[in-house]
């Protein structure tokens, strides 16, 4: 039988977890966590791989309803973020409404009902609401790579890491230059016997300001709160000042440029090498990444850098597209996620029939990235366009969890069963407005293919604009934007039935 709630929401990372604590401070308490796991976490439950770690300083990249003044370190590794979430879970009460092993196989817009019907492996349900949380970097992307499966050897992917695979004294080949990538080699580097790296695209590397927090500094966030908040809001606005750079000036990134090819200068002494990892496109263009320890991991004597991707499998022979080959005893793949493709837009089906897969060929777009026309009461936490390039996403999914507590807010008022579409005119205008800012970006402008970008090289992942201006744009529902959807009730016989909804 159909378990009918309130809200569902899908997926427990961060976007999920806040959802279902914004939805508790609303008075919501008639929703679902739908999990397809076993545990929330999201990313940081799925990434294990070893150096796992996060990019922007702990004390930022957590919720600001949540604080932490424990963070052991400015960037905390995987295991205590991971640790944060699942005490997030029980400092808020949210045990009770996670449902574990509850993958959304499909999700149908029930135009009569005026409500989502959600098939999962655990069952269906009947939700007035539908939050979708299921995390950009989810689901990995593996690359089709002809041969593959003649590999004899252990393969996986940077985020599902197989610990039962035993590195030490073997030969092995990671593919890709990523965020995930340039962790996971100087963590593996001292133990296997070589290490050969298949680079398509060097990325830029800058130094990573990690230290340890002292016991006095935890002990000060702990006792005078206003210290967590003077620091979480120094490094907020440090990051909101650079993101003209990003956006409008990309000709300001000069001065990390040196910074970064300062660190390679320092990090590698061989100009040989050297050569093969600087890029030839402008910083900030892909992901800027962190580290002190690739570049002379990539130094040492067991490491081998193809500058070349892998275009072939034989057995155990690896070939790149310039013809190098390497043999490997272990393949890692860290190349990144299915972005663009979100694999949930394949099973959610709107209004009218369409999947939000069909109607975004042209690419993902979405009413101040949150909603989509056609798919009413369906609201996205990190959808198009809401990613950063210098910052915590944390602070985007909490200004989609202030749009999503005014949408819950606004359906009260207009009581009864009712819903809000989001208009095409107003999703257009808000994303022609985006493209048009996209047009200076770095990431349009610098010169590198990246994921940012789709198959038709249009931008559809980043926010071209400082985080207090999405906040901005998510505070409140403007009506005007939507379409109001009622179900109205027509005495047809002596029983009442349900007589679909008007506009
Ligand atoms: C290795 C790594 C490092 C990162 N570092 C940073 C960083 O330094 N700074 C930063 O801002 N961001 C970083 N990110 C981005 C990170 O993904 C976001 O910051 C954030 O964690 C996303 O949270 P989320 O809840 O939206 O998604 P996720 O954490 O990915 O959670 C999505 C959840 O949805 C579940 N799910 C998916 N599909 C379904 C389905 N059909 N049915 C049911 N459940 C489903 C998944 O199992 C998962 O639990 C990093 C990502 C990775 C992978």
């Amino acid at each position: 039988m159909a378990v009918q709630v309130r809200v569902a929401v899908i997926g427990s990372g961060f976007g999920g977890l806040g959802a279902a604590v914004r939805l508790r401070r609303e008075g919501v308490t008639d929703f679902v966590v739908l999990e397809r796991a076993g545990a929330v976490g999201g990313t940081w439950r799925d990434n294990t791989y070893p150096g796992c770690a996060c990019d922007v300083p702990s004390h930022l990249y957590s919720f600001s309803f949540a604080p932490n003044p424990e963070w052991p370190r400015n960037f905390s590794g995987q295991p205590h973020i991971r640790a944060y979430l699942e005490r997030v879970a029980d400092t808020y009460g949210l045990r009770p409404h996670l449902r574990f092993d509850s993958e959304v196989l499909s999700a149908r817009w029930d135009a009569d009902e005026l409500r989502w019907e959600l098939e999962t492996a655990s069952g269906t349900y009947l939700a007035d609401v539908v939050v979708s949380a299921t995390g950009p970097l989810s689901d990995a992307k593996l690359p089709d790579i002809p041969g593959l499966r003649s590999f004899p050897g252990p393969v996986f992917h940077s985020s599902r890491w197989d610990h039962d695979v035993q590195l030490r004294g073997k030969r092995v080949a990671v593919v890709g230059t990523g965020a995930s990538a340039i962790q996971i080699v100087p963590g593996i580097q001292p133990e296997v016997e070589r290490l050969t790296l298949f680079q398509r695209t060097p990325p830029w590397v800058v130094p990573r300001a990690d230290r340890r927090i002292t016991a006095p500094e935890r002990w000060l966030h702990s006792k005078v709160p206003p210290t967590r908040a003077l620091r979480r809001g120094l490094l907020w606005g440090i990051r909101e000042l650079q993101t003209g750079a990003f956006t409008r000036r990309p000709d300001r990134l000069g001065f990390i440029e040196a910074i970064a090819r300062a660190h390679l200068r320092r990090g590698v002494p061989d100009p040989g090498l050297r050569a093969r990892l600087t890029p030839g496109y402008r910083i900030g263009c892909k992901r800027i990444l962190l580290s002190n320890d690739y570049y002379p991991a990539l130094s040492r004597p067991n490491v081998d850098v193809v500058t070349s991707g892998l275009a072939e499998v034989r057995g155990r022979t690896l070939v790149a597209a310039d013809g190098t080959t390497a043999e490997a005893d272990v393949l890692v793949f860290g190349t990144g996620f299915r972005v663009t493709d979100m694999p949930i837009a394949h099973r959610v089906t709107g209004a009218e029939g369409r999947t939000l897969a069909e109607t975004w060929k042209g690419g993902m777009a979405a009413l101040r990235g949150t909603s989509a026309p056609g798919f009413p009461n369906l609201l996205f936490i990190i959808g198009p366009n809401t990613g950063l390039g210098n910052s915590s996403m944390i602070l985007m999914i909490e200004s989609q969890l202030n749009y999503l507590a005014d949408f819950m807010r606004q359906l009260d008022v207009l009581g009864g069963r009712s819903a809000l579409d989001a208009r095409p005119s107003a999703a257009n205008a808000w994303n022609r407005m985006l493209q048009r800012r996209m047009e200076r970006t770095v990431w349009n402008t610098g010169g590198c293919d990246s994921w940012y970008l789709d198959a038709e090289g249009r931008n559809t992942t980043v926010w071209p604009g400082t985080t207090s201006e999405f906040r901005k744009a998510t505070r409140r529902v403007d009506l005007q934007e939507y379409q109001l959807l009622r179900k109205v009730r027509v005495p047809e016989t002596a029983t009442e039935t349900t007589a679909g909804a008007v506009r």
